[in-house]
């Protein structure tokens, strides 16, 4: 640290992310990426698009909204997008929140929301989640600000209802209501309907997850078209240009392979079914997951000392460390064949 670090970033806690190694080719399980490649169509766009790169992008990004918002149904003006949905929702904490509007979320969930509440000064209340690290929405909706949720939950997997989302967005109608996605397509439901009906509710996606461009950095907003202009106030103010000429045609040749995406989901689907069983079988506890990971712990060892001998064996899990699932690791889905070697691996650390 310098002695210019302003006052108020010395106790700014910044966030982690997951490993990244170029020591050795490991089987990457520990950042939620999607082990296929991007789709066919995606590379292609790429490559045509390099010659380009002299010109700056679209900052109205027109094309992929077009391609987002016929996927999902709703109009082209209820749509943003941004580098990466971590923008989006450092967006969301900016446009909705201040010192005196503080932003509600769960004490297990996506470690990013704390930091933009403290990186903002934005105050947060912290609602825990129940003992089986369920939702608790009636905690949520006695608190007094915004609110964010991961739907499924980040680091749990767990998905709540619509109805009970829907219920929530109902509750805070003063408010708003934020639905992070990122994990959305693995199984759950998405909200992005709701948003014709609340003026309130905002959800929030990405392409990193289920669209296989972690690299590419796309995330997307859909909400009321007044929400999506205070978002896009931001933007505008911070980078017009946030994305780059290359994640734009990426991201809507994707969003248009509609077949690629539904046969990569379908095989994480299937890996994880596979995972689950078999990880019961050696006697894992694994919180119920509809995403592309799952959260769960065995009474052999502990999950730091768990995490460690993956690594040592060549495989990357994430040890989160946090209180309440300190005993955990998360493991993201990847190929089955991925997973056949994890098991195996695991059948020999215990
Ligand atoms: C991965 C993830 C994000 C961030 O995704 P990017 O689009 O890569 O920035 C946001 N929210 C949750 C819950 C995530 O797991």
């Amino acid at each position: 640290m310098s002695k210019f670090l302003s006052k108020s970033h010395l106790s700014l806690k910044a966030y982690v992310p997951g490993e990244q190694p170029t020591d050795k080719r490991y089987i990457k399980l520990n950042t939620n990426e999607s082990p296929f490649p991007p789709s066919k169509k995606a590379i292609a766009a790429v490559k045509r698009e390099a010659t380009s790169l002299n010109l700056y992008s679209d900052p109205s990004a027109k094309s992929l909204k077009r391609a987002i918002a016929k996927y999902y149904g709703v109009q082209e003006k209820e749509v943003t997008v941004t580098n990466g949905s971590d923008e989006a929702l450092a967006f969301c904490f900016m446009a909705f929140c201040d010192s005196t509007t503080p932003m509600a979320f769960f004490d297990v969930t996506y470690g990013f929301y704390k930091v933009y509440a403290e990186l903002f000064g934005i105050p947060s209340e912290i609602v825990k989640l129940k003992d089986d690290f369920t939702a608790d929405f009636d905690g949520l909706k006695k608190t007094k600000g915004n609110v964010i949720i991961a739907n499924p939950n980040a680091q749990t997997g767990i998905f709540e209802s619509l109805e009970a989302v829907e219920d929530l967005i109902k509750s805070k109608k003063d408010k708003v209501v934020i639905i992070d996605e990122a994990y959305c397509d693995f199984g759950g439901e998405s909200a992005a309907n709701l948003v014709k009906k609340y003026e309130n509710a905002i959800v929030v996606s990405t392409f990193s997850k289920s669209r296989n461009l972690a690299g590419g950095r796309i995330g997307f907003v859909i909400a009321n078209e007044n929400l999506i202009l205070d978002l896009e106030k931001m933007k505008y103010s911070f980078n017009p240009y946030s994305l780059g000429r290359i994640p734009l045609v990426a991201a809507k040749a994707a969003i248009e392979d509609v077949g690629y995406f539904k046969e990569c989901v379908g095989e994480i689907k299937k890996a994880r079914e596979y995972t689950v069983a078999a990880l019961k079988e050696l006697g894992f506890e694994v919180l119920p997951s509809l995403a592309n990971f799952v959260l769960c712990k065995t009474d052999k060892m502990d999950g730091k000392s768990l995490y460690l001998a993956l690594k040592e064996k060549g495989i990357l899990c994430r040890y989160l460390g946090e209180e309440r699932i300190k005993d955990y690791v998360r493991i993201t889905i990847g190929t089955k064949k991925q997973m056949r070697t994890l098991i195996e691996v695991l059948g020999e650390i215990l």
